[in-house]
């Protein structure tokens, strides 16, 4: 397609209110050749077939024993690897790895750039083959930005989100609506049940919380069918929310702390409690920008951002180390050894969550890095895969949707250049992005039938 044709229904697709299913093909599109991994723990399936129609998975096989239906469009996918879309289960999308949080919500003017903030952390997401993902807390405008996505009115992951957090501490820097601060059990549970009125998918809590606190918010949570992610490094707080029955551990094992007596950890890994480490974001990231800074200046950021935004942005990178992010960097790095694989060692029922864009931290990368510093920690790639997709979706309550590759779910596929199972850093190079059966794509995988039935940003 010349390229012109290529920008205009571009900017067809994303400039008018069009429904989800309009981004689909009208006809069967066949992945074929490709290197399966389905999301299981298991061996790849080689030579393989998915089809899929109307946004669902119709076939699953190799090609020997996979019939493609006559009209259906076929995605060449030899030589690359397919696999259900990533799910990060911890991330904020109102945020773009901007190097200071106070610096960049004073930039925001409090919220009222936050419009402008959500699609561009959306759209890098997107490219990295991120198809859904668990926003961690943000202020309500949120909601209609999770509706314009699931429109398919801009490029964006399925989003699952808790909107503000509980908690007794307010954190510093922050606008005023991205938490609830409450100082009794009974406002924490009253608080809890407007959120969900409200519209929130889980219930994210913060720090300070007593046991009762947990329980309440717990009850109030559980009674609506919601469940509660704690934000958790004190192992006080770990003790407190373990024996209050919170859902799933944000954050421990992620270096903050020295590592925890083994008894804490096996009486997790024994209740399968769903961790999800967070682990890459300042251990990983750090290093990695230390010994490659050039990393920041990727000019897809410049692309990406308004002006403005992306002049703030830049500038938040000046002197990164001395950034308050990083002030105990050294302390958190030496902990690390121990404490990232202190969970996976003891056989914990393992997520994986980016809190992308933290700083330096941002949505194009945070997923592969993720998992990368999971592999370097203990897990092998294909447990991490599985970790990142059908783990990942039975924490979120979606496994009957989403997660694995299989006949009747949802097609949110992608197509990955390289063996993950070789090098899980291939991730990287995410070449196709199929959500709820659209296909999107990134800028530099326009070639081929692609460019008929996909769109692009
Ligand atoms: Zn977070």
């Amino acid at each position: 397609m010349p390229l012109f044709i290529f920008f205009l229904s571009v900017f067809f697709v994303f400039s008018s209110s069009l429904a989800q299913e309009s981004l689909r093909p009208n006809v069967p599109v066949a992945i074929v050749g490709g290197m399966l991994l389905d999301g299981y723990e298991a061996e790849p399936i080689h030579n393989s077939v998915i089809v899929f129609e109307d946004g669902r998975i119709t076939a699953v096989g190799q090609r020997h024993n996979t019939p493609i239906p006559n009209n259906a469009v076929i995605l060449d996918a030899g030589g690359r690897t397919v696999m259900p879309g990533l799910i990060d289960a911890h991330m904020h999308i109102d945020l773009i790895g901007h190097g200071e949080y106070d610096d960049y919500y004073a930039f925001l003017n409090e919220m009222e750039r936050l419009p402008e903030a959500m699609p561009i952390a959306a759209k890098q997401m997107m490219r990295a083959g991120v198809t859904s993902g668990l926003d961690l807390g943000a202020p309500f405008q949120i909601l209609e930005f999770r509706e314009r996505i699931r429109r398919g009115e801009i490029p964006g992951p399925r989003l699952t989100v808790s909107g503000p957090w509980i908690t007794r501490i307010e954190m510093a820097g922050i606008p005023d609506a991205y938490e609830e601060v409450v100082d009794s059990s009974e406002e924490a549970a009253r608080r809890t049940r407007e959120l969900i009125a409200a519209g929130s998918d889980v219930i994210k809590t913060w720090a300070g919380l007593t046991e009762a606190d947990y329980r309440a918010i717990v009850n109030a949570a559980h009674a609506e069918g919601v469940k509660v992610h704690a934000h958790l490094y004190d192992p006080d707080a770990i003790h407190a929310a373990l024996n209050a029955g919170v859902d799933v551990f944000q954050h421990v094992g992620s270096a903050r702390n020295p590592p925890y007596d083994e008894a804490l950890v096996s009486q997790i890994a024994q209740k399968s409690i769903p961790i999800v480490q967070t682990i890459s974001h300042r251990i990983w990231v750090y290093p990695a920008t230390v010994e490659f800074p050039e990393r920041l200046y990727d000019p897809v950021y410049k692309k990406d951002m308004p002006a403005d935004f992306y002049a703030d942005f830049i500038k938040s990178f000046e002197n990164f180390h001395r950034n308050s992010y990083f002030n105990d960097i050294g302390r958190e790095t030496r902990n690390a050894v121990n404490s990232a694989s202190q969970f996976i060692d003891a056989g914990a029922y393992m997520g994986v969550g980016t809190d992308a864009a933290s700083p330096l931290n941002m949505h194009t990368e945070a997923m592969w890095r993720e998992m990368s510093a999971l592999v370097e920690s203990g897990m092998t790639p294909i447990q991490v895969i599985s970790a990142a997709t059908k783990t990942n979706a039975e924490i979120l309550g979606q496994i009957d949707e989403l997660g694995t590759i299989e006949v009747g779910k949802l097609a949110d596929i992608i197509i990955v250049d390289g063996n993950p199972l070789r090098n899980i850093e291939v991730l990287d190079y995410v070449d196709i992005v199929i959500k709820d059966g659209g296909v999107w794509y990134a800028e530099r995988a326009a070639y081929g039938t692609v460019t008929e039935i996909g769109h692009g940003f």
